[in-house]
C-alpha cells in the first residue's frame, strides 16, 4: 500500500535519518510536542511548540501550537472545533521533546480519522466521509446508510469466502482488501471509529 511507505514525501537524498535541526520559533526553540490522548494513551498527532506556544497552553488548558508552513501561533480546533483540553505536560530526559496528554473534543487529524497515525485506508475513508466529494464511491454508499453498507460487507465477505475455498492468492487478498474496505465504510456509515474496535479486541485478549 503506497501510503505505509516510510519514505513517502521525503525528497531525493534525505533519509528519515538525517534530521534535519528545526529553524527556532518567535520565542525560542521548536520543540516536537506528541499529542496523547489521556483516555487511553493513543498517540492522536505530532505538532510543534517554542516557550510561547507552551506558555498559551498552560495558561488557556487548550493546546496551542506554532505553524511552521503559516509561520503563526494556532489552537488546535480554531477552525474546526476540535480543540484539546490538556491535562499535562512533560518535558523528555533532556528536553528536546514534549509529551502533551489531552482530552480531545473531536478528531485530532483534518481527514476526521481520530488520530493522525491510523491506518492510511482509514484515514482516506474519514477523509470522503468527512468532504463527501460528489461522485466519490465512499459518498455515494454513505448516502445509502448504514443498513446498505452492512450489505456490501455481507456480499464481500461471501466473496472472500469464495477466493479462500478455490481461488488464487491473488484473488483472496482482492477480496480481503474489499471486506476491509466496506466494513471502514460501514464504521464510517455510523459515526464510529476503527479505534473502538481495536479496544474490543484488546478487552478480550486480556
Ligand atoms: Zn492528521
Amino acid at each position: 500500500m503506497a501510503g505505509t511507505d516510510m519514505s513517502e514525501g521525503l525528497s531525493e537524498g534525505q533519509s528519515l535519518c538525517e534530521g534535519q535541526s528545526l529553524p527556532p520559533g518567535p520565542q525560542g526553540p521548536l520543540r516536537p510536542v506528541v499529542v496523547q490522548d489521556a483516555s487511553d494513551g493513543r498517540v492522536l498527532m505530532v505538532a510543534y511548540a517554542d516557550a510561547e506556544a507552551l506558555r498559551r497552553s498552560r495558561d488557556s488548558g487548550q493546546a496551542w501550537f506554532w505553524s511552521r508552513s503559516r509561520r503563526q501561533y494556532w489552537r488546535k480546533g480554531d477552525t474546526s472545533g476540535n480543540v484539546l483540553a490538556v491535562e499535562e505536560l512533560r518535558e523528555d530526559c533532556d528536553g528536546d521533546a514534549i509529551l502533551m496528554r489531552v482530552r480531545p473534543a473531536g478528531p485530532a487529524c483534518h481527514t476526521g480519522s481520530r488520530s493522525c497515525f491510523a491506518p492510511w485506508l482509514w484515514r482516506r475513508v474519514a477523509e470522503r466521509a468527512k468532504e463527501r466529494p460528489p461522485g466519490s464511491y465512499v459518498s455515494g454508499l454513505l448516502e445509502q446508510g448504514p443498513a446498505a453498507c452492512g450489505r456490501k460487507v455481507a456480499e464481500e465477505a461471501v466473496e472472500a469466502a469464495l477466493a479462500a475455498a478455490g481461488e488464487s492468492d491473488q484473488r483472496l487478498i482482492e477480496e480481503v482488501a474489499d471486506l476491509w474496505f466496506h466494513s471502514y465504510v460501514l464504521l464510517a456509515a455510523r459515526g464510529l471509529d476503527p479505534d473502538a474496535v481495536e479496544a474490543e479486541l484488546r478487552r478480550r485478549a486480556r
